[in-house]
Parts: C-alpha cells; sequence; structure tokens
C-alpha cells in the first residue's frame, strides 16, 4: 500500500495560511508557490506532495481520489456539496462572513428582489428558508457592481473588512454565515492512511486558532 500522501490546495490566501500547519506537521514545499510556475510541488518529507488547484477545484481532487486531503472554505463546500469526503478539521484560518448586502441608500423596489451573486444555492437556500422569493442572477466576480448599475438589488457575497463594500457604497445586511477553511479529506484515503492523516491533524491542531 502507498503511503504516499497528497494535499490540494489554493494559491493565495488559502495557501499562505496553511503553510503554518504544513510546517508544524513538518511539511515544508521545496518551492516557493507564489514564485514557482510548478503545479505539483515536492515538499521535504518525500512522500508528501502539494497540488496547486483553483480554490473551487479542491473538493473535486479530493472527491474522485486524486488527492487525499485539501484544503477548502466553507464557501466552497456549501455551495457545490461533494460525494466521498469528508470535512475533518476548522482551521480556521480565511475567515470571512457570507452575507447580503445592498446600496447604503436603498431604492424603492416594488418588484421582487434581484440578488446577484456566485453563490447561487446558498443565497436559493438562505432565501427558501426566510420564505422570501427572489430572482437570483449568477456572476463570476465583481459582484459589488450589479447594485451600482441596476442589474441586482442586492448581492450575496463574502465579505472579510467590509472594505470592499464600502468602496462601492454598500452596505451589509443581513448575515448568512460564518466561512472558514477547512480540512477535507477522501473517504477511502481516510480509511487506507488512517494513521499518516491523523498524525497531521495532531499536528495541526498544536497551531490551529494561535
Ligand atoms: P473585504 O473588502 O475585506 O470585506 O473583502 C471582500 C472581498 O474579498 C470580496 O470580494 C470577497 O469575495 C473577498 N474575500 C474576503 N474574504 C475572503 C475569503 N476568506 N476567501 C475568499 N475571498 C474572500
Amino acid at each position: 500500500m502507498s503511503n504516499q500522501l497528497t494535499i490540494a490546495l489554493s494559491k493565495g490566501r488559502i495557501f499562505k495560511d496553511t503553510l503554518p500547519l504544513l510546517k508544524a506537521a513538518g511539511i515544508e514545499p521545496l518551492d516557493d508557490p507564489d514564485t514557482s510556475r510548478k503545479l505539483i510541488l515536492e515538499t521535504t518529507q518525500p512522500n508528501v506532495r502539494l497540488l496547486v488547484v483553483r480554490t473551487t477545484d479542491a473538493p473535486t481532487y479530493v472527491s474522485y481520489g486524486a488527492a487525499d486531503l485539501g484544503v477548502a472554505g466553507k464557501d466552497v463546500l456549501m455551495e457545490a456539496p461533494s460525494d466521498n469526503l469528508y470535512e475533518l478539521l476548522d482551521l480556521q484560518i480565511a475567515k470571512c462572513r457570507l452575507m447580503v448586502a445592498g446600496p447604503v441608500e436603498e431604492r424603492p423596489h416594488g418588484h421582487r428582489l434581484k440578488i446577484a451573486t456566485k453563490y447561487v444555492n446558498s443565497a436559493r437556500a438562505y432565501y427558501a428558508a426566510q420564505g422570501q422569493q427572489v430572482d437570483l442572477i449568477k456572476l463570476y466576480g465583481s459582484m459589488e457592481l450589479a447594485p451600482l448599475i441596476g442589474l441586482a438589488d442586492r448581492i450575496v457575497d463574502l465579505v472579510d473588512t467590509g472594505n470592499t463594500l464600502k468602496a462601492n457604497h454598500l452596505k451589509p445586511l443581513e448575515h448568512i454565515a460564518d466561512i472558514s477553511s477547512r480540512l477535507i479529506v477522501n473517504q477511502h484515503a481516510y480509511k487506507t492512511k488512517y494513521q499518516q492523516i491523523q498524525q497531521i491533524i495532531e499536528k495541526f491542531n498544536t497551531v490551529i486558532g494561535k
């Protein structure tokens, strides 16, 4: 049985904030992910490698077993639940909130609210739970633009400091969920590589939230 362990991570905030956790587990990439163009990074542990993936793709790699472990935002996991994986640990990194936001000066609207978002499934579930009928408009980025230009009345997006909203004359209105990154594992890998994965979790736990 192979003791090769593959971990899927996205570049940027998640990669940066996961590095100290990996380091505690004795895993350090041999190349700097910020400057290297490699998508498979070898590490100081010869049997552990890191895959550099798009944030929304991390659960897919883990779900299909192409990666044993991965790090994914709760926003991604909520929006597109995947089969064959467990959410093992709240890493308490890349924290933010999924929120409804709208113009600082609300315009009167006699129609069903139009909501622009990348998170259509999460938004649909939220408004259904509120018993509120809305029209959802899927966007892939720059959601803040939609209310400014009259495409939508409100947006559902991630908010951290609130600076992006403020800069676009928007304000947070309703809190949908607290978001942070989670350690996910392929269910089969969790059985077959249990000891190896548990050791990593124990080491991660020594630094989480510190
Ligand atoms: P802020 O201006 O600090 O409120 O950040 C908001 C912008 O950063 C929005 O465009 C969000 O989509 C993005 N953002 C904030 N926190 C996160 C996160 N934890 N993961 C991914 N994107 C985020």
